[in-house]
């Protein structure tokens, strides 16, 4: 049996991908500030390219909103050009770190073995690492979501210790739904939830899987974040597109609770 995810507190995190300048990305992460900043029963993250990241820390020090970098690397520092660090996300403000992305496995050749690495000197650093996951549409087709699924969740979480599971989260998010305006129904994004929390009941106990947020990612609006929601091993959102608009956003956000109050 789930635990209900009221008992999972909800977390949202826009990515906010290759888009916005510096000073757009600081007035965007205002409007979300103050999108939110009376919901208290919520986790909310932005996620801004990695030069807007430390102005975007700065304006929102303090407040409800933290901010995430969209990937790093499995090293500390050393001779690697064009690389960004888990200890300088740290420094430039960052709480989380978004890794695995599928257009970071896609489009940059990310494997499996890099996206552990990199979970490991995420949490190394103290950041909270996002694991993302999630199959193509050619996979789902072939019948083989699940298996997929489960190797990239094994393969990410490999070597990593009860303690920062615990403070890891997971985000499913089907390659064919990202940015493509076509999500994925509650029931198929609550069988994969519901998959990956079995995996890691199996590794790390039962009690520990109830622990982890899993969000869903994956043309999540505002019209279809409460059914998405209300799945109960639906924790929250990572949200691309939509969260480019503080006002959508934020409508996401409310639908944490399924009431939307
Ligand atoms: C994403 O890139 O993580 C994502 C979910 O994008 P979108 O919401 O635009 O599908």
């Amino acid at each position: 049996m789930s635990v209900k995810q009221t008992q999972r507190r909800p977390f949202f995190c826009g990515n906010w991908k290759l888009n916005g300048n510096i000073a757009e990305s600081v007035e965007l992460a205002t409007q979300v500030r103050n999108g939110v900043a009376t919901w208290r029963d919520v986790d909310v993250a932005v996620a801004p390219s990695f030069l807007a990241v430390h102005a975007v820390a700065r304006r929102l020090e303090d407040g409800p909103v933290a901010v995430a970098g969209q990937n790093c690397f499995w090293e500390d520092k050393g001779a690697f050009t064009g690389e960004v660090s888990a200890p300088q996300l740290v420094e430039a403000g960052c709480k989380y770190v978004i890794l695995g992305h599928s257009e970071r496995r896609q489009l940059f050749g990310e494997l499996d073995a890099a996206v552990n690495m990199k979970a490991r000197a995420a949490l190394r650093a103290g950041l909270t690492p996002i694991i993302c996951v999630g199959e193509t549409l050619a996979e789902r087709d072939a019948g083989e979501t699940l298996g997929r699924i489960q190797a990239q969740v094994d393969a990410a979480i490999k070597d990593i210790s009860d303690e920062d599971l615990a403070r890891s989260l997971i985000a499913y998010e089907p390659v064919w739904a990202i940015g493509t305006g076509r999500n994925a129904t509650t029931s198929q994004a609550q069988e994969v939830h519901a998959s990956i929390r079995e995996r890691l009941a199996a590794k790390f106990g039962r009690d520990a899987s109830q622990e982890v947020r899993i969000q869903y990612g994956g043309s999540m609006k505002p019209d279809n974040a409460g059914e998405l929601m209300a799945q109960p091993d639906v924790d929250g959102g990572l949200v691309g597109g939509a969260s480019l608009k503080a006002a959508d956003f934020a409508a996401i956000v409310k639908a944490r609770n399924r009431s939307g109050s």
